[in-house]
């Protein structure tokens, strides 16, 4: 077994300088704060370890949609009145983006056409401020358990993509594998179906960590070669789509 260094979040990288991709290292729930209020976010960022969260905390709206179009949460906890960016904008462009990691509102502006303002532009949850610990911390608990009992199972060309499980049921039966980054590869291109990807948008949405373009290519290439050619093509001059082109 060749000795391996953590180099990131499911990653590591043996002697020889080649990342390995792992199962998720770690099975904690990952949750984005976003809150602008230094004093609440702290609180809540101690509340949600105390709770077994992994914790990311964003203070404006701005690093709240970086974070969440680079990184894969259980679930967002969105204030409204953000700096830089209002949270419902961080909400449209996240939902625009294909991100679909439940978001609960936690705002001040809790009247009725304030919650359904939220609610259509995408949200799962609301709670108005102030709000009860308990309260938070059980619906916080039920979006997680609408989100397992309906994860997806995405159809692809040759077979069917179960998200949780990683792996693809081939038409012939035969269950294939995926490493984390394949997986996410294939689960961006598989629920916008239609949709020509660019490779910049793969490199951000999928690969965060990494900078070179060629990085998309080569996992397009780890993909056709377990699941065969037809199952992305390539779009010349654009990106990636999934299947044949039409
Ligand atoms: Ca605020």
């Amino acid at each position: 077994m060749v000795p391996c260094a953590r180099v990131g979040s499911g990653r590591l990288r043996n002697l020889l300088g080649i990342d390995i991709y792992t199962a998720k290292v770690d099975d904690s729930p990952r949750i984005l704060v976003v809150e602008d209020d230094a004093r609440l976010s702290t609180m809540l960022e101690d509340l949600l370890k105390s709770e077994g969260y992994l914790v990311t905390t964003a203070r404006d709206g701005q690093r709240a949609l970086h974070d969440g179009l680079t990184q894969k949460f259980d679930v967002i906890l969105l204030d409204r009145g953000l700096p830089v960016l209002d949270g419902l904008d961080v909400l449209t462009k996240l939902r625009q983006s294909g991100v679909t990691s439940p978001v609960l509102i936690l705002s001040a502006l809790g009247n009725p056409a304030d919650r359904v303002e939220g609610l259509d532009l995408g949200a799962e949850d609301y709670l108005s401020k102030p709000f009860d610990i308990d309260e938070l911390l059980a619906r916080l608990r039920g979006l997680r358990r609408r989100l397992s009992s309906s994860i997806p199972v995405l159809i692809v060309p040759g077979g069917a993509y179960d998200v949780a499980g990683r792996s693809v049921t081939r038409d012939d039966g035969e269950e294939v594998a995926l490493s984390e980054r394949e997986g996410d590869l294939l689960e961006r291109l598989a629920r916008r179906p239609e949709q020509v990807f660019t490779r910049d948008d793969l490199l951000q949405t999928v690969f965060a960590d990494a900078d070179d373009p060629g990085v998309v290519d080569t996992y397009v290439h780890y993909l056709r070669k377990k699941l065969g050619r037809a199952l992305i093509s390539t779009v010349r001059g654009i990106g990636y789509r999934l299947g044949r082109p039409t």
